[in-house]
């Protein structure tokens, strides 16, 4: 890992089979040293398994929903158990998966999917829809999707969570929204973002995270994307598809598009972090919150790691 500028890491650079994820950026990297500590386990856990499963199958949507499964599993992270909870006190989540070829399957506000990003791939690659609004429990049943009660991902950390957000007025400062990009041996890219939204959040408020360009996006022209932060910011922004385009026709390297963007995202008063991978094998991270949970695994480092020292 290579420092390349104030929060900003670069990975990688050589071309073989490679992920990097994330799990949200924010004010702090946890409230206690336990907390950290944990967090840093499962980052290593998922990054490992999607390398894993890259290794196996050299499937870059294997990989991606391979890591994401275990930042969902994981309660410390908002995406699936453990998810942000809106101003009712439920867990409405919102997921996308992206391949670079430039097919996308995302979901809305799921209630009840295990794995949202599992919901996300099917109504990629089962439906000819993109975009799917809580899809029932019937049709994610069809879908072959596993479903639990909307109580399984509800925590009693959630729901002090949003106890205080309600007294305090909105917790934006905690992010905890899930990603990850990976490429394999042949240059294919591909994205995919998991999230419980932001505590507090009006009921059917939609993110970033499931709109294809904005908070996930891949081209294998271009880089994979995954974002974290404010979403209406990355919204207005177009963020993820705005970091491939400036890559693509302005020539600019993943770091300087990615920081020209996030400089755009604090325009909008949003904060956050990006993860960017190209079909070159270029892996970066950069982000404008006070710090970013990340992890990368590639060939040359068969022993992935959780950064400390990325946590600035
Ligand atoms: N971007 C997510 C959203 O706005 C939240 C996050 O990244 O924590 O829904």
């Amino acid at each position: 890992m290579t420092r390349i500028a104030d929060k900003t890491f670069r990975f990688g650079a050589v071309e073989g089979p490679m992920i990097l994820i994330h799990a949200g950026a924010g004010d702090s990297c946890g409230e206690t040293p336990e907390q950290a500590e944990q967090i840093r386990v499962d980052l290593k856990k998922a990054v490992r398994a999607g390398f894993d499963a890259l290794k196996k199958t050299d499937d870059a949507s294997e990989a991606v929903c391979a890591a994401i499964h275990v930042l969902e599993d994981a309660t410390e992270f908002n995406a699936g158990r453990g998810a942000a909870l809106t101003e009712d006190g439920k867990a409405q989540m919102d997921a996308c998966l992206m391949t670079g070829d430039g097919d996308a399957g995302s979901v809305f506000g799921v209630t009840c999917a295990k794995h949202p990003i599992d919901a996300a791939k099917a109504v990629k690659e089962c439906t000819k829809h993109v975009c799917m609004d809580n899809p029932s429990e019937e049709l994610l049943g069809q879908l072959g999707v596993e479903t639990v009660e909307n109580e399984y991902f509800i925590t009693d950390a959630r729901r002090e969570m949003l106890a205080k957000a309600k007294e305090d007025g909105d917790d934006w400062g905690k992010h905890g929204t899930v990603g990850a990009v990976a490429r394999n041996s042949e240059g294919i890219v591909v994205a995919g973002t998991s999230t419980g939204g932001i505590t507090n959040q009006m009921n059917g408020r939609i993110g970033d995270s499931p709109l294809p360009g904005c908070g996930t996006y891949a081209n294998n022209r271009s880089a994979a994307i995954s974002c974290t932060g404010i979403g209406e910011a990355f919204i207005k922004e177009t963020a993820a598809v705005q970091i491939a385009d400036r890559m693509r026709f302005a020539g600019q390297d993943p770091a300087e598009a990615s920081r020209i963007v996030l400089d755009g995202i604090e325009s909008h008063h949003g904060d956050g972090g990006v993860i960017v991978m190209s079909p070159h094998g270029e892996a970066v991270v950069a982000f404008n919150s006070e710090m970013m949970n990340f992890a990368f695994a590639d060939d040359d480092q068969a022993i992935p790691f959780p950064l400390e020292d990325g946590l600035e």
